[in-house]
Parts: C-alpha cells; structure tokens; sequence
C-alpha cells in the first residue's frame, strides 16, 4: 500500500533535537539568550495585550513597522517582521529559491542555514571559513554560479564570533551579480565593538541586493516572544511578507518590541556589561592557554575539534553548545555561571594527557 510521500528534500534534513535541559535557566549557556529580564516595562506592556487574546493580531505590524521606521530613518515599508529572524529568513528563501537553486553560505556557521536552505529544494553551497573562523568573501564569490540566487553572510558569525569587515563585504558586493540577493545577518550586531565592522544599514543603502535581518532574541532578551525583522527594499520586504503566515507575530510579542526599542539607554547598559563580560572571558581563556577566535558576539567560540563532546560533559551543570568535531559555543550568561564555565575551562586544559 502506498502511503503519502513527503519532498525529497525532507530525506536530508535532521529531526531538531533539544538539547539536555541546563540545571536551571542561568546555567543554560548553549543558546546564545540573554541573562537579564526583559527591560524595564516590557512585561507590564505584553500584559496589557492579554485581555483582547480573542482577537487576531494586528497583521500589520503597524506600531511594530512605525517604530522600526523611526528607529532606523526609513520608511515602514522597507521591514518585514516574522516569529524571530529564522523565521524571516524562511519566508525570504521561500520567496526567491525552488527546486535545484544554490545558496551561498560561510561553514561552519548558523545551524538554522542549512534547513532553511534545503527546505525550499534549492542546495546549500558550504564555503570553509578562513583558519581565523573568519568569512572568506573571496570563496564565497568564486562559489557564486548561474545557480545561485541568494548567499548568506553571517556577521559576527555564529558559532565562531568574528566579523566581516566594511572593506572586504564592499569589496565582496562589487564582484556580487546584481540579481543575487546577499542576507546579512546581524542577529548579534548590538554587541560588536570593532570599529572596521560592516555595517548592514551602510551597504543596505548603496546596494539594491541586499537584506539585513535582526532580531529582539539576543540583545533585547525576548528570544521567547518570537519576534524579529528584514531590513530590505521596499520591493523584498513585500516579497517576504507575503511568504511569510499571516498573523505570526502575536500582539505579546509585537507590544514587547516596540516597549524594547522605547528602553534604549537600559538596552545599551546591559548590552555593555555583557561586552565587558565576554572579553574578560576571551581574556582569561587566552591566558588559561585557548586559541580563542575574535568574539564580537555574545558568546565564544573553543574550537576543540573532535574533543568537543568531552569538553561539554566536563562543564556539566553548566550546559554548552557542542559541534561534533569541530568546537563549543558558550553564551556570556550571569557572572557566577560564567565564572563556574571558567573553572571548567581551566580544569581542562590542567587534565592529565
Ligand atoms: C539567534 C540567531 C538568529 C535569530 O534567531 P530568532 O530567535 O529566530 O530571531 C538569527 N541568526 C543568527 C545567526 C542567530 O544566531
């Protein structure tokens, strides 16, 4: 008997498997969210959208767009909002890939990319990293084919850290064709110090292809909330709006990120600390012995190769993120929980080999 069959394109794509649960919420450094609260009057905002629950959201995003729009000096129509940035960038690749299309991406890198890639049908094009976990734009350009309509730049990148810089992505966008969108991905943009990063609203500006996503997950600490955005052309954005489920982004989650980017001077006090944190990490894990990469995000990157799994048993009750064979992400949490991670780290590199 037959039985329904679903896309090829499924066969190669993995089942998510949650990780093991962290002994408490503070000792979960493996996801990359933020220590804090919400900030100051978010919750009682979200709260005050509860009683109308019966009702629809508006699918508009209209205070969402407006306050976006007044945030970034653009008009409404150049963002698309979607239940958190992967899911933007699910409605973007569904808007522009199908069957045999190519995608263009830096690897290691985001776990999301491949799924959403091959989801579509089109093939994920995987350009190794420079030895400094960096992007190699120069790869990334030569793997462009007649194929390709969509390449995927990471910065800072997720799990390794660095940035891409102003210079090499304008460079990169010059030998870029026209017609092929390039996403830059700016998830962790609030928490780069370095000053030569490329900055998203800058090549947004001088370059028709291109599209930045953002999100409230990371630096604004709503990553439960599910809300995060395009930047794009009013002609893109439109494009991914309509890709993209009616209704996705609740009242809760719009009212929380308006009230978010309405706390801009506690965002950038807590966004500050958690820069201070995380290079005092690099810096103890430096002189503990670790080749730390340039950590621009908040979190670091240990590449440990094929001893990752070992490494990530060993910091239990402290939950990290292994990548088989490759290294472990840790996120910059509460200081106690960093600290006892550090203790980890130590322990490690003192083992008997
Ligand atoms: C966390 C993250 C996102 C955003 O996740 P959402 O919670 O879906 O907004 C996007 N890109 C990268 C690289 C990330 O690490």
């Amino acid at each position: 008997m037959s039985v329904p069959r679903t896309r090829e394109a499924l066969d190669s794509i993995p089942v998510y498997k949650p990780g093991k649960p962290a002994a408490s919420d503070a000792h979960k450094l493996s996801s990359n969210e933020n220590p804090y609260a919400p900030l100051p009057g978010v919750i009682e905002r979200a709260i005050g959208e509860l009683d109308h629950m019966n009702r629809y959201p508006d699918a508009g995003c209209v205070a969402l767009y407006d306050a976006l729009a007044a945030r970034f000096g653009l008009k409404p129509d150049h963002f698309a909002a979607g239940t958190g940035s992967v899911a933007v960038l699910f409605s973007l690749l569904n808007a522009m890939c199908s069957d045999g299309d190519e995608v263009v991406y830096a690897w290691r890198s985001f776990e999301a990319y491949p799924i959403a890639v091959e989801l579509t049908g089109a093939n994920s094009v995987r350009v190794p990293l420079a030895a400094d976990a960096t992007h190699d734009l120069d790869a990334m350009a030569d793997a462009i084919s007649d194929r390709t309509k969509v390449v995927l730049v990471c910065t800072p990148n997720n799990p390794t850290g660095p940035i891409v810089t102003a210079s090499a992505l304008t460079a990169f966008l010059a030998k870029v064709p026209s017609h092929v969108l390039v996403v830059v991905d700016e998830a962790y943009v609030e928490f780069v110090r370095e000053p030569a990063a490329a900055k998203g609203l800058d090549v947004l500006a001088a370059h028709e292809n291109v599209v930045i996503l953002r999100t409230f997950s990371k630096a604004y600490g709503l990553a439960g909330l599910r809300v995060g955005f395009a930047i794009a052309r009013p002609h893109i954005a439109e494009a991914i709006r309509k890709a993209t489920p009616p209704f996705s982004v609740s009242d809760l989650a719009q009212a929380a990120a308006v009230a978010s980017l309405e706390s801009f001077d506690e965002l950038s006090k807590r966004v500050d600390a958690i820069v201070a944190e995380r290079d005092e990490m690099v810096r103890l894990l430096r002189g503990q012995g670790w080749e730390i990469p340039d950590a621009q995000g908040n979190f670091v990157w240990l590449p440990l190769g094929d001893d990752a799994l070992s490494f990530a048993e060993m910091c239990d009750p402290v939950s990290v993120r292994p990548f088989a064979g490759d290294g472990v992400r840790v996120s910059v949490g509460d200081p106690s929980v960093n600290e006892a991670f550090l203790a980890s780290a130590e322990a490690w590199q003192a083992r008997p080999r």
